[in-house]
């Protein structure tokens, strides 16, 4: 099962020299934001733009089953102001690892 391998999407990096926009939506509890495919890179890497909705969750739902991305050029910007929802760092948690160490 899959997706046919001609019919690929473009990637965060054209969207992103495209100028475009990412909306992700969630069909669960009706959020939608706007995101920056550059902001995606730093996070994702450089995939396909369609895998952005796996790979992202909902930040209401905790959820990713339910997320819908659209990539749009924001032509008439001025007439339809947005709100872009941009990376503002990348925390990293820090976890202990542990093992046992036997004594003998
Ligand atoms: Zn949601």
């Amino acid at each position: 099962m899959g997706r046919s391998r001609y019919h690929r999407s473009a990637t965060l990096a054209q969207y992103r020299d495209w100028g475009q926009i990412a909306t992700v939506s969630c069909n669960l509890c009706r959020g939608k934001r706007h995101y920056l495919p550059a902001d995606l890179i730093e996070i994702l890497g450089d995939c396909e733009g369609d895998r952005v909705e796996r790979r992202m969750r909902c930040e209401t739902c905790d959820r990713n089953d339910y997320l819908h991305v659209r990539y749009w050029s924001p032509i008439a910007a001025d007439d339809y102001p947005i709100t872009i929802r941009r990376l503002e760092r990348i925390e990293t948690i820090r976890r202990p690892v542990w093992r046992d160490e036997r004594r003998t």
